[in-house]
């Protein structure tokens, strides 16, 4: 069913390394991924039910005729000086790995990738590597908070702006971490801009993801997006707290409606939940099913990016990745209490 010649560069991954790619109807992603990271989805489908509840959608795997490694034509979101990437270098591999595209569906999704955990390196890793993730680490929120962002994009509304603060250098650094693209008028935070956020900046950058006055939400409309990633977040704490796995730089992907109208559709009517709809099914069969035409969605939360995780029977809860997600939750709710406030 797949025809790999009608795959295109994936325009909306917000962080990690290049050759993301989507499918002709951009339900899918499909990306260049490990072998371990193909079992850690098996393994969940089939022994973490609960947990696999937060991942995207696994659809397989697919092998993909690797790009020469000469090919000079430049990816999208390639921009940087040579040594200065904003994003990784593409595996090199064959092996992709086809997922729901969790952004799918939405006018303007809004998304954050937040990397979990102040250890980022998993038993197989080099020393060298090793140093070189704790030194990152040790000097942003990942370190401090057991999270950091790894990137964003954030629209910015129907008419062209730029955010002037953010477009500039960070002080004593040449390197933007912010960059608007034009056609889109979305606002690209690179990996950059999360290794530049101090400890007490945590809640603003949240902040700058969430509210966007110049899109139109008012703060007190996004709301109830803030407070349904909390309270989701909670549930994957809690699911986590009765696992025993080791992840290593997996990441919470958020995705929430950036354009208002489309927004206050989906926080009117939201979809239906899968126990509400296996109630409906068993009582009324197949009848309606063509008229229904499906619900718009605020917000997507899913856990990604299973390169360096496993299942570790035995070894307790994963403590460095649940340090993250309590930081998470409680600049989550620490927001929400602040939107509460100002309507
Ligand atoms: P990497 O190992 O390159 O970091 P990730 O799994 O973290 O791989 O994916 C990189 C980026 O691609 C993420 O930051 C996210 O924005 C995007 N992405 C990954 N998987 C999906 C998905 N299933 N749906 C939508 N976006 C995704
Ligand atoms: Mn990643």
């Amino acid at each position: 069913p797949f025809d790999p010649k009608t795959f295109t560069a994936y325009g909306n991954a917000a962080a990690g390394h290049e050759g993301v790619l989507s499918d002709e109807s951009g339900e899918l992603v499909i990306k260049p991924c490990t072998a371990a990271e193909v079992s850690f989805y098996e393994s969940a489908l089939t022994t973490h039910p609960e947990f696999a509840y937060f991942m995207p959608r696994f659809m397989g795997t697919l092998q993909l005729q690797r790009t020469p490694p000469t090919d000079p034509t430049p990816l999208p979101g390639d921009n940087a000086e040579p040594g200065m990437r904003l994003k990784g270098k593409a595996l090199e591999t064959d092996q992709c790995i086809v997922l729901e595209n969790v952004a799918a569906g939405f006018v303007r999704p809004n998304i954050l990738d937040l990397k979990l955990g102040a250890r980022l390196w998993d038993d197989d890793t080099k020393p060298e590597k090793r140093a070189r993730l704790d030194a990152v680490a040790s000097s942003t929120t990942s370190g401090s908070l057991g999270f950091r962002v790894a990137g964003m994009r954030v629209w910015q509304g129907e008419e062209a702006s730029a955010t002037k603060e953010l477009l500039a250098p960070v002080e004593g650094k040449d390197t933007k971490v912010a960059e608007l693209d034009q056609s889109e008028n979305v606002l690209v935070f690179n990996k950059f801009y999360g290794r530049s956020v101090p400890t007490e900046d945590a809640l603003s950058a949240l902040r700058t993801y969430f509210v966007v006055p110049k899109a139109g939400v008012r703060p007190a409309a996004i709301l109830p997006v803030v407070r349904a990633f909390a309270d989701e977040v909670e549930e994957v704490l809690a699911m986590l707290e009765k696992k025993e796995s080791r992840m290593y730089s997996a990441s919470l992907l958020f995705v929430y409606e950036g354009n208002p109208g489309a927004l206050k559709e989906a926080l009117e009517a939201p979809p239906k939940s899968v126990k509400e709809e296996d109630d409906e099914d068993e009582a009324d069969e197949e009848e309606d099913e063509e008229d229904e035409v499906p619900a718009k969605k605020s917000h997507a939360l899913k856990v990604i990016d299973f390169a360096h995780a496993t299942w570790t029977p035995g070894l307790g809860p994963d403590e460095n990745i649940l340090q993250g997600l309590r930081s998470v939750l409680r600049l989550l709710r620490k927001l929400e209490t602040e939107l509460a406030g100002s309507t």
